[in-house]
């Protein structure tokens, strides 16, 4: 052998950083086609879901090409909150990495620019607006001059797209990087996945040449559960954290920023351990509840969608709608921010009629034009089929992205397939009755249209003389929670639409196929109110608390006082715990009991240079 060293592998193949430097043991599906292409100079478009592991395809090949003295490669992050954690972790596993934002002083600014000068950088984080002024782009001029400019990566790449739910204007500069550098090799990376997005970002950001790596979009460990809104959604929402959830962090996305405070409220008041994230929140109290999020265990943010983009939290164990997301993307987005580790997580949402009201009213009343607004109504369409759907969630899911695949066992309706029942006729009387309305020119909204079907007198139905009409009390036979599901069905596929201050009902023309009996409409049962207890909303099968970990009772000791000692060194250090070390890594010392380092060092996730800085400390702790 020519190598002196006792390396078991030649120091610079991918392979070695990824097990020296990230102490993993194989790269993950596409991972090694695509760090192979970045190395070697080529541009490439990776769409990857969340959780894939994106991070590895920029990092591996930063690291690669500066050790063979190509320099610094520049990532494009829009999210300066979360560079000051993604820097830590690689200063954790031994690259030196630094960020630049507005967030340090003039003085750690040049600090950070003459590291960058010199070379010795591996990797520099900043966002896309610092990259494109004048004075940066002349910094990366100069460092191209002397060979030191060694890649750009462009994370969250589908910024840079209109259609894409998290457009930023600065991202459309960076098509800069290409014409002034255009021997730089670029990767952009993004978890969005339809195919409008990756046209507009191939095109945009100008990498017709790039390679481009799709991976499955399907995060197989989240479990998908939608539920109709039934009496009291966040009742429904407390039972589904109290009963799954205890003690682990969830994200809860609401639609307004006053449901934001008052459910977080409400969810304080009832115990939980919940705060709130929006938009309007002073950016100093955002932030911190960001922190704690990140850094405590078993949080739940209350948030609206401004919270989300680039938080790389592991370990968020469920995902929870109480308002419907716009479209389909930006279910998959919200709810791919659970089980990242790959561990189980649910995806949980409760939707009702009132939702599909808002969601189009809010289509309708947009400033945008026709064109525009016919398409979002389609993409609402889209997930309101998917919300109810009586098959696999996951199929529709996947396919909507092109995806084909089995029914996969993991969604509510695989595990307790719903009951449907025949609505058609339910339809036509509902139907009629607001034709019956129509011909008498009165306008009238859900509660008062199922009362005239149900054939409860009220006020209001005698003030109309509503109790004359032909259809009054035709639809006895079924609850009010039936007929909302029916209503919410025409709404839906816009046989009927909603007007005005009072979401008064009109009829639409499609109504007149339903009415003539042309159109079947199966419906699924609405679920009946269940007590508060025991049950478990129509579910069969759940994996229990820390399912991923699965530690016997010592083990869980061991592993508990791992997490002691890694919540001060990350304390110290000021990092999120996970940033040191993973819950997946911690158990499985805690299982393994290794008995030296080198076998500590053959644990997933642990590095050299963690191996080196902690080694002896966590051996302590495991009483070795
Ligand atoms: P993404 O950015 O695509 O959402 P990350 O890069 O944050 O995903 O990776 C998700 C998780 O998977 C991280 O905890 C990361 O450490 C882990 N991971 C990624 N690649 C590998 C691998 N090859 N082996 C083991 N763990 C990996
Ligand atoms: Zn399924």
């Amino acid at each position: 052998m020519q190598s002196p060293t006792h390396h078991p592998v030649a120091p610079d193949t991918p392979q070695a950083v990824l097990s020296r430097v990230f102490g993993y043991t194989a790269f993950r599906g596409q991972q090694a086609a695509i760090v192979e292409q970045v190395a070697a100079g080529g541009d490439a478009l990776v769409l990857m879901p969340t959780g894939g592991g994106k991070s590895l395809c920029y990092q591996v090949p930063a690291i690669l090409r500066h050790r063979r003295g190509q320099g610094v490669a520049i990532v494009v992050s829009p999210l300066i909150a979360l560079m000051h954690d993604q820097v830590g972790a690689l200063e954790e596993a031994g690259v030196h990495a630094a960020f630049l934002n507005s967030s340090l002083t003039g003085e750690e600014a040049s600090r950070i620019e003459r590291e960058l000068m010199s070379g010795r950088l591996t990797l520099l984080y900043a966002a896309p607006e610092r990259i494109t002024t004048p004075r940066f782009l002349a910094q990366l001029a100069s460092l191209q001059e002397r060979g030191l400019l060694s890649m750009f990566a462009i994370d969250e790449a589908h910024c840079v797209s209109q259609w894409g739910h998290d457009f930023r204007s600065e991202y459309l500069q960076l098509s800069l990087l290409h014409e002034r550098f255009p021997e730089v090799p670029r990767i952009a990376l993004t978890a969005t996945a339809d195919e409008l997005t990756r046209a507009d970002i191939i095109q945009r950001l100008q990498l017709q040449d790039a390679q481009v790596f799709i991976s499955s979009f399907d995060r197989p460990n989240i479990r998908y559960l939608i539920v109709e809104k039934n009496g009291s959604p966040r009742e429904q929402l407390l039972r589904f954290v109290r009963e799954e959830h205890e003690g682990e962090a969830g994200v809860i996305y609401c639609q307004s920023r006053r449901k934001v405070e008052e459910t977080a409220e409400w969810l304080q008041s009832e115990g939980l351990n919940a705060l709130p994230y929006h938009a309007g929140l002073d950016a100093d109290v955002r932030r911190r509840h960001q922190d704690r999020f990140l850094r405590e265990d078993g949080l739940i943010m209350v948030a609206t969608i401004a919270f989300g983009m680039g938080i790389d939290k592991p370990d968020v164990r469920f995902v929870a709608h109480l308002d419907l997301p716009k479209n389909i993307e930006a279910y998959y987005q919200e709810t791919g921010r659970a089980g990242r580790d790959g561990a189980p997580a649910e995806a949980w949402m409760t939707y009702g009629l009132a939702d599909v009201v808002n969601q189009r009213r809010m289509i309708d009343e947009s400033p945008a034009d026709e064109v525009f607004k016919q398409g979002q109504r389609g993409k609402l369409d889209a997930l309101l089929a998917l919300a109810e759907a009586t098959d696999c969630r996951r199929v529709r899911l996947l396919n909507y992205f092109g995806e084909a695949s089995q029914p996969c066992g993991n969604c509510d309706n695989c595990l307790s397939p719903p009951q449907t029942w025949d609505a058609t006729e339910a339809a036509r009387k509902l139907l009629s009755c607001i034709y019956r309305f129509h011909q008498r020119g009165e306008r009238f909204g859900a509660g008062h249209l199922i009362d005239v079907l149900r054939g409860k007198a009220t006020d209001k139905t005698r003030q109309y003389h509503h109790e004359s009409l032909s259809t009054w009390g035709c639809g006895a036979d079924l609850s009010e929670p039936q007929w909302r599901a029916v209503l919410r069905q025409l709404i839906a596929l816009g046989h009927v639409a909603t007007e005005g201050e009072f979401n008064t009902l009109a009829l639409q023309d499609g109504a007149r196929a339903v009415l003539k009996g042309e159109v079947e409409l199966r419906l699924r049962e609405a679920e009946e109110k269940k007590p508060r207890g025991k049950t478990k909303a129509g579910r069969t099968t759940k994996p229990k608390a820390d399912p991923s970990l699965g530690l016997d009772a010592e083990a869980q000791q061991r592993f508990e006082a791992l997490k002691a000692w890694r919540s001060e060194v990350a304390k110290e250090h000021g990092l999120p715990a996970y940033v040191i070390f993973q819950n997946t890594t911690l158990a499985e010392m805690a299982r393994q009991q290794p008995g030296d380092l080198a076998e500590l060092g053959e644990i997933s996730g642990v590095g050299a240079k963690k191996l080196e800085a902690y080694g002896r400390e966590i051996l302590r702790v495991l009483g070795r």
